[in-house]
């Protein structure tokens, strides 16, 4: 089976032009000691609303660690798809997020959640799991209501990991199970039973993505109870290790954090957590480094910066349209978006300021930086204006984008020690 390394990080790249900076900042990682497998994900969602083709991705990634000479692994996931969605990543993709939220909470087959109960006397009883403070309270009842709320989406998973399985051979590809997009955290005892129903599925899930605890909203920090966090992710990663014991499951499985980018407060209780488990991790940092391409753009002054407010202006009016479908993972306050006319009048380093996530800056806005997240759409239909400044301001833009993947998110996650 095609094996995901101990550490990757996921990297969104909307236009397909930054695969060498970011691959960089894994070569900088190498350079301090630790490998960080690159996996260049995106989703169905991103590729329609960019008008992209998943090819485009593999082409990018390629060219990039040829051109870097990287010798490592490397990956393309297909990002959140589904059994509609797959099939335009079947060529290009080699890791596939197996997005299954939507039948969370459809009722099961009475029948399978009895099947299933009385096939695991296991579950049914109190688990006391090393590294985990209290044991979990489980009875048949507990498996018989999370097989309820859970098995219908474990079988649309079995029935997309088959699909691909069929296509490229089980051998060729990795598999992720997502579950993050939907309304409420799975407990570590929903965690342990939804593995057990993977491995009954045969399904080898290298990488699984459970909801947390609080908000990962979008290119801005974690909101929610920090300490209850760092609890639910360190029981996660016990249950993790018990359930790779005890089923079928591949020995590397690991948790996926679909961070949104910007985690920098959940960084340092994550890599404590992981250090106790001697775990892995894959995490995807979504597409904030189209966030630092309007960075460089802006820092390079001149068309680049013009570009960068022209872009600003058409989030803003087509505001509504360009948040509905991430309704679930922002929070702008309308109040503190700054009017086109006020923005169009800035210098570059009052648009570098208010946009780049430095926390420590009055003038960092989080609700412009979350609208112009949410607005690479304004940017994908200026075609050729859009992508042609790309490329002539590629110095300033590659230096943020390289920059901002190694020091705020592998420096902190991967090589802190505090
Ligand atoms: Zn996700």
């Amino acid at each position: 089976m095609l094996e995901l390394g101990w550490y990757s990080l996921g990297v969104g790249d909307r236009f397909a032009h930054q695969a060498g900076a970011q691959l960089k900042a894994c070569a900088l990682a190498l350079e301090r000691g630790v490998e960080i497998v690159p996996v260049w994900n995106k989703s169905y969602r991103e590729h329609a609303i960019v008008g992209s083709q998943p090819e485009s991705v593999r082409a990018a990634a390629d060219a990039a660690v040829q051109e870097l000479g990287w010798t490592l692994p490397y990956h393309v996931d297909a990002d959140h798809i589904r059994l509609q969605t797959v099939d335009a990543f079947l060529s290009s993709s080699d890791f596939y997020t197996i997005d299954v939220a939507d039948s969370i909470g459809q009722p099961a087959d009475p029948a399978d959640v009895q099947t299933f109960a009385a096939r695991h006397p296991e579950l049914a009883r109190r688990q006391t799991i090393a590294g985990i403070e209290a044991p979990l309270e489980m009875t048949r009842e507990v498996v018989e209501r999370v097989a309820e709320k859970y098995l219908l989406a474990v079988k649309e998973a079995g029935a997309i990991y088959r699909h691909i399985a069929e296509a490229r051979g089980a051998a060729g590809f990795i598999t992720e199970v997502s579950m993050d997009e939907t309304d409420t955290p799975q407990t570590p005892p929903e965690l342990l039973i939804i593995l057990a129903a993977l491995a009954d599925e045969g399904i080898p899930p290298q990488t699984i993505a459970p909801k947390f605890t609080g908000r990962f909203n979008k290119g801005v920090d974690y909101v929610g109870n920090i300490a209850q966090f760092e609890k639910e992710f360190s029981d996660d990663l016990a249950v993790i290790a018990l359930a790779t014991r005890d089923y079928d499951l591949p020995s590397n499985l690991k948790l996926s954090v679909h961070s949104g980018s910007d985690k920098f407060s959940i960084y340092a209780p994550m890599r404590r957590a992981l250090a106790r488990f001697n775990a892995g991790i894959h995490i995807k940092t979504a597409g904030t480094t189209w966030l630092e391409e309007l960075i460089g753009l802006a820092e390079a002054g001149g068309e680049g910066l013009a570009l960068a407010k022209d872009i600003y202006a058409g989030a803003l009016e087509k505001r509504e349209a360009l948040c509905t479908p991430y309704a679930a993972v922002i929070d702008i306050d309308v109040e503190k978006l700054p009017s086109a006319q006020e923005v169009a009048n800035w210098s570059s380093a009052e648009y570098v300021s208010a946009l780049r996530h430095d926390q420590s800056s009055a003038a960092f806005n989080p609700s412009l930086r979350q609208l112009l997240h949410v607005g690479y759409k304004i940017a994908a239909q200026m075609g050729d204006r859009y992508l042609g400044l790309l490329k002539a301001c590629e110095p300033s833009i590659a230096r943020n984008v390289t920059g901002n993947l190694f020091d705020r998110h592998i420096e902190p996650l991967f090589l802190g020690s505090d």
